[in-house]
């Protein structure tokens, strides 16, 4: 194995790899709390679509796995690497390569976070408007993942943005799909099957995004309700009234406690007010300027009412942001209560009752608490598992994975399957999906080395038809 590292010193310069020992702890792990850290071979740092496909080639015919790393914000153990094969992490490819106004659309490379992009961006009016909550995550690992967030009910996730990707295969051959334009038609669209194929059918090397113009009013209100099935029934009510919220949250009262305590917030609800809230939702609005969001603010106002909010509050920006912000923190606060996992999963977004009060069921009948927060207007929701037992745990998390698919739902809506959630999706699936899905991996990567052990049908080398 040493050969094929020192193969691979060659290729991306001495001090651009790190072995043994050497491996910093930071590139052993990313934010799973399921997932346990381990020691890769080494880590590479390539700088360029040229670097990365000479690694691969090397690893493809030495058969050494490699797991690709962005920021390791990730939330399913996908850019966990394994002892026996390296990571190749994109810290080195950081550049915005192009930036084109005129067709809203920018072309970066994958290390590029989310951060640097909106700052990139600004200047131009313009806006990506995918924004899971971690701005350090990069554009490699949100593509890898489908990445979406509080801003999809009103834009979509990652896949509704990426207009073309260049990619390495496993055999170290780059090819490009898509391109600039905003519609295509010449055969399947590989574009969107590498989306969220999390680093198992190729490597990422340059995104082509579409951009939006970036808005100039906002306005956030916060609406508490007595229980969960009146705030899922203002959702549906406020999309029908037009309204096109950018955020629709819910988080449940222990939530709620949670995350405003870590950030040190008063929003100032009454106390009559809180004693009777179980739950609350916090709406965005954006819009051109301030009259057209005034007038939705009016509107979702009257909705929220009728739906039997317990109040309605236009909150000051300053409160407003500083919430956006504890919620996007939300993962942090529940990991800081010791929380033992923190799952998502979808459903239809009028079966969020459903998924929680089934939630409540198990979580009583294992003797756990499991609370939460989520994006209700994509019918996704992020839940806390306090259960130390693991196998309680596990029991509990496999009869609420079976139920959001009972519902109609998945396993996932964003955080991926990763190593976490890889044997629920195999036992769930379709065989016949199952199938088809190993022969697209064969197609890509015949013998396996693309992140084995992560996504539907892991990537061992056992798995290949
Ligand atoms: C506080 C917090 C809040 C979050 N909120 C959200 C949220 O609201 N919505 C949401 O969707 N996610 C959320 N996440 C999860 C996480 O931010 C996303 O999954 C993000 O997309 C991961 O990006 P990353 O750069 O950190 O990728 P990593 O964690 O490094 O990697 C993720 C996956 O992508 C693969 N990968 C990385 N780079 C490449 C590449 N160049 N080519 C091929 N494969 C690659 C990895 O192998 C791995 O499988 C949150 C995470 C945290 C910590």
């Amino acid at each position: 194995m040493g050969d094929v590292i020192d193969e691979i010193r060659a290729i991306v310069g001495d001090g651009n790899v790190t072995a043994g020992d050497a491996v910093s702890e930071d590139d052993t792990h990313d934010e799973c709390l399921t997932v346990a850290p381990v020691r890769p071979l080494a880590v590479v740092r390539p700088a360029s679509t040229a670097d990365v496909s000479a690694v691969l080639a090397c690893c493809d015919r030495s058969g050494v796995p490699v797991t690709a790393r962005g920021a390791g914000s990730g939330l399913s153990g996908g850019a966990v690497g394994r002892s026996d094969g390296i990571v190749i992490a994109f810290d080195r490819m950081t550049e915005v390569l192009h930036l084109d106004a005129a067709n809203q659309v920018a072309v970066v490379q994958p290390g590029v976070t989310l951060a640097q992009l909106d700052e990139a961006v600004a200047g131009a009016g313009l806006v990506y408007p995918v924004e899971p909550g971690e701005p350090s995550a990069t554009i490699g690992g949100t593509v890898a993942t489908n990445a979406g967030g509080m801003r999809a009910v009103r834009y979509g996730v990652t896949r509704n943005h990426v207009l073309g990707l260049e990619l390495v295969l496993a055999s170290g051959d780059v090819v490009r799909t898509g391109g600039r334009m905003v519609k295509l038609s010449t055969g399947p669209d590989l574009t969107q099957l590498v989306i969220g194929s999390e680093g198992t059918l190729a490597l990422v090397t340059e995104v082509t995004l579409k951009l939006r113009r970036r808005a100039q009013a906002r306005a956030t209100l916060l609406a508490p309700f007595a229980d969960l099935p009146a705030l899922a029934g203002a959702i549906p009510a406020l999309i029908a009234s037009g309204v096109e919220p950018l955020m629709l949250e819910y988080l449940d009262m222990l939530a709620m406690a949670g995350v405003t305590d870590a950030a040190g917030i008063d929003l100032a609800v009454p106390p009559t007010v809180r004693e009777q809230a179980s739950t609350y939702l916090v709406v965005a609005l954006e819009g051109r300027n301030h009259d057209l969001v005034d007038a939705d603010v009016e509107v979702a106002g009257t909705v929220l009412q009728d739906q039997g909010a317990l109040d309605v509050f236009v909150l000051e920006p300053s409160a407003a942001a500083e919430l956006v912000t504890a919620r996007e923190r939300a993962f942090y606060a529940a990991k800081a209560a010791g929380a033992d996992d923190i799952v998502d999963v979808v459903v239809p977004r009028a079966a969020i009752p459903d998924v929680l009060a089934r939630a409540a069921e198990l979580a009583a009948a294992s003797g756990a608490l499991v609370t939460g927060c989520g994006h209700a207007g994509d019918g996704n929701v992020h839940l806390s598992v306090f259960q130390r037992d693991p196998e309680r745990r596990h029991q509990l998390l496999d009869s609420l994975f079976r139920c959001a698919l009972d519902l109609g739902g998945a396993v996932s809506g964003e955080h991926g399957l990763g190593r976490a959630k890889r044997d629920a999706f195999a036992t769930l699936a379709d065989p016949t999906l199952l199938a088809l899905l190993r022969q697209v991996k064969h197609a890509f990567d015949p013998k396996g080395i693309l992140n084995p052990g992560v996504g539907p049908v892991g990537g061992q080398a056992s798995d290949a038809p």
